[in-house]
């Protein structure tokens, strides 16, 4: 009896060791039909298994590639800008660095308030004459001298206003403490200046430190108005810090911003530039 057929007859009783001796020792020529149709079952399964894997991967990506170039094309181009914050007209408008008004810009709705203030040509526009009103008497009747300094300017005021600084500081820093003509919250008769002072020369940051300054940090919200350009935004709002001047929003949007933070500005909260 030679070796291979010896191990073949005394491992009968063990299947799976007989194959793979089997294998091993005389090839596929001695496997039976049944088995080879096993192997051969096992073998178009992983063909199926390989198959199915590589059907799945490719369909998988692309899925994901539009929407992610979708997103960069969005973020790409900016949405447009709600009307709230483009229509000259809202309360809301926003005008700063980026956001100009048209030159000829000139609210319909200008009113001379009656309130403790440095000139009685101030005008501003009606919208929030009211709350202007019951804001600098509240602060009068508890004891707080506030004056308001400025209202509405025009465009060609503004222009002037501009000019005049670059003169003396040249653009470059006039740009950090004074808007060009169009690009000054002043238009719209929205934006207001305050002075603790009859003589309005309050226009510093020793202002936050007043007794009007420390009020109106601490009530304006209330009313409705926002300092526009807190300490340590000047990178968001490209002004440097300016507390006498503050912007009516109504007292709606006022309070929501005080409620997320005191300091928040215009920009980040309706997240825009
Ligand atoms: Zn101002």
């Amino acid at each position: 009896m030679s070796e291979e057929n010896k191990e073949i007859n005394e491992a009968p009783q063990n299947e799976e060791t007989s194959v793979k001796q089997k294998i091993v020792t005389k090839g596929l020529s001695d496997l039976s039909p049944i088995r080879i149709v096993r192997y051969a079952l096992i073998f178009l399964c992983v063909l199926l298994l390989i198959g199915i894997w590589f059907r799945i991967k490719p369909a998988s990506s692309p899925s994901v590639t539009p929407e992610e170039e979708e997103t960069a094309e969005a973020s790409a181009e900016p949405a447009p800008l709600p009307t709230e914050l483009t229509d000259p007209a809202s309360v809301t408008v926003l005008v700063n660095k980026t956001h100009s008004l048209p030159a000829d810009y000139v609210p319909a709705n200008l009113v001379t308030p009656y309130v403790l203030s440095i000139s009685d040509v101030i005008q501003v526009n009606e919208l929030a004459a009211d709350q202007l009103k019951a804001m600098v008497n509240a602060a009068n009747e508890s004891g707080v001298t506030l004056y308001l300094t400025s209202g509405y300017i025009s465009y060609e005021t503004q222009d002037d206003y501009f000019n005049d600084r670059a003169g003396m500081v040249g653009e470059a820093e006039a740009n950090k403490v004074i808007a060009k003509a169009g690009y000054s919250e002043h238009q719209t008769g929205l934006a207001f200046d305050f002075s603790d002072n009859a003589s309005g020369t309050a226009t510093t940051v020793a202002f936050a430190e007043t007794e009007a300054g420390k009020w109106l940090i601490e009530h304006a919200w209330e009313y409705g108005f926002i300092m526009r350009y807190p300490d340590g935004k000047e990178a968001v709002t490209g002004y440097s810090y300016q507390p006498w001047h503050f912007r009516y929003l109504g007292t709606d949007v006022a309070k929501a911003m005080h409620d997320i933070a005191p300091d928040l500005t215009m920009e980040e909260y309706y997240q825009v530039n």
